[in-house]
């Protein structure tokens, strides 16, 4: 059907622990019902507040090794101790019936879907500077005083990985981060490639 966009975007969000992705994605999904949030795979607990099926599926460590050995996931990485994934199944479904997905992911994840899906979209988010990023983590109060040196320390090794992105964005105020986020996506939806669709007469 003329005008039917045919396959979904796939969007890769990446940014240090702590920046405040979550927030600025529920934002980005208040605004954007139509986005479907892949929920992923992970070997940590739920910190307080988080629930099974909605911010993760927390599961052992022998049931994600399981879905490794069964080839059942799009990528999956080991962060600070624990495994995190991305179901393949789901997003694929997904994006075949045309819904764009949003991947939050690690910059190690984020690089084996770059090899895999190439046409995806990558957006780095970080916060305004270090310190800042060190006060929210303290700030979360759910984590001890190793586990946040351990984020820091990840946060400036993913920092590296910056150029690798298509776009950054600066999480100081999470409504203008969302707004950010859904201007790319509406010059992603504009490229050519993603609307030869509506083309006549060629
Ligand atoms: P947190 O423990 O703070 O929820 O997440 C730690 C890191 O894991 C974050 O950078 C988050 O983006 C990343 N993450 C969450 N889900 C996945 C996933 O499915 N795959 C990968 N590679 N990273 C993930």
């Amino acid at each position: 059907m003329r005008g039917k966009k045919t396959r979904g975007q796939l969007i890769v969000l990446s940014g240090p622990s702590g920046v405040g992705k979550s927030t600025v994605i529920s934002e980005l999904l208040h605004e954007r019902e139509d986005i479907y949030f892949s929920v992923s795979f992970t070997t940590r607990g739920p910190r307080v507040g988080e629930a099974d099926g909605v911010n993760y599926n927390f599961v052992t460590r022998e049931i994600f090794e399981a879905m490794i050995a069964g080839d059942e996931l799009l990528e999956y990485a080991q962060y600070v101790g624990n495994y995190y994934g991305t179901s393949l199944k789901l997003i694929e479904e997904k994006l075949a019936a045309g819904v764009d997905v949003l991947l939050d992911i690690e910059v190690q994840g984020a690089a084996k879907v770059r090899q895999k899906c190439p046409d995806a979209c990558f957006i780095f988010i970080i916060p305004p500077s270090f310190e800042e990023l060190s006060r929210r983590l303290h700030g979360r109060n759910t984590d001890g005083e190793d586990v946040i040196a351990g984020r820091l320390e990840k946060a400036r090794e993913e920092y590296r990985q910056i150029p690798n992105y298509d776009y950054l964005v600066v999480n100081d105020k999470v409504s203008q981060a969302a707004a950010e986020i859904i201007a790319i996506l509406t010059a992603e939806s504009c490229r050519t490639k993603n609307r030869m669709n509506l083309v006549e007469g060629v």
